[in-house]
């Protein structure tokens, strides 16, 4: 592991005026681009297998994604009430999950059952055995981020309709729906921590930081050299892993002592905050090491 250039909050502070703070997934293509991601990070790599298995799961969530029902919303008095008082309107501990959502949890598990791992199929039968009200605890779970031994198998598949569901949400309502909120560590759409962030490239976002969303895959603006936890500016540090390209790294901060992956989109283009957090699971482990915590999940990645 090596440390790099300790960056100053002024330094690389972000431009004046208009900045677009909030970004919707691109309906048609996020799940669509995650899954091509997926398999090109999957050659060559350790866990090869593991990141094809993704890249199927982000396939059958993009089916799942294109064929959504219509479902529940918050009326229009709602949403002007929680943009009013800053509060994320579809925060994913209140918010009362249609259930279409589990039958998403269905299409998703059909659709990858076929060339699933053993244990991956053995979870599938385990889900599809389950009742309405014991999915949707595991659900509760899911979202806390955290669930029992026996269930982690199965979180995966949770975890993929869920974002499914939120995206499906979030982008039907659209980026007018919804305010910039007081607490800038949670995403401004659904209250969740960000799984990574990502230094943008192109347009109007060239070399702004967002913070990306572990569950409905929004982007909200963040200046650089600041902790996406605790906001601080001091003791920001930057970890990577020796010898590759530096697109990925740890951004770590001694104040709360928890670091988030973040990535460099002008190092690498393809990059996915998703997809390329799976796949660089060595840089977690020294980090971990090291006795720092991560601190935003991915939901892929669930313990027990
Ligand atoms: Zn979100
Ligand atoms: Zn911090």
């Amino acid at each position: 592991m090596s440390a790099s250039t300790i960056l100053q909050p002024g330094q690389i502070e972000a431009p004046a005026g208009d900045i677009p703070f909030l970004r919707l997934p691109a309906r048609e293509s996020f799940f669509k681009e995650r899954a091509a991601r997926f398999r090109q990070l999957a050659i060559d790599h350790k866990l090869g297998d593991f990141l094809e298995f993704m890249a199927a799961l982000a396939e059958a969530q993009h089916a799942a994604l294109s064929h959504f029902p219509q479902v529940s919303l918050p009326d229009p008095e709602q949403l002007a009430l929680s943009r009013e008082h800053g509060m994320p309107v579809l925060a994913a501990g209140s918010w009362t999950r249609d259930p279409a959502w589990r039958d998403a949890l269905q299409g998703i598990a059909a659709a990858v059952v076929g060339n699933a791992p053993q244990v991956a199929r053995k979870a599938i039968a385990h889900l599809r055995g389950m009742n309405a009200d014991s999915l949707e605890k595991l659900a509760d779970a899911v979202l806390d981020g955290r669930c029992r031994d026996t269930d982690l198998a199965a979180s995966p598949f949770i975890a993929a309709a869920l974002q499914a569901y939120w995206t499906h949400m979030a982008t039907t309502l659209g980026p007018s729906a919804f305010g910039r909120t007081d607490i800038s560590n949670l995403c401004p759409v659904c209250a969740s921590a960000p799984v990574t962030s990502v230094v943008r490239i192109g347009g109007a976002e060239q070399g702004l930081r967002y913070l990306h969303c572990s569950l409905c895959g929004s982007e909200w603006h963040m200046v650089r050299a600041k902790c996406s936890n605790c906001e601080s500016t001091k003791g920001i540090a930057y970890y990577g892993i020796e010898g590759d390209k530096g697109a990925v790294k740890a951004e770590a901060c001694e104040e709360c002592g928890s670091y988030l992956k973040i990535l460099y989109m002008d190092k690498d283009p393809q990059l996915d905050p998703g997809a390329d957090d799976l796949a660089t699971l060595a840089l977690d482990i020294l980090m971990d090491e090291a006795g720092v915590q991560r601190s935003g999940p991915n939901l892929f990645l669930l313990s027990a």
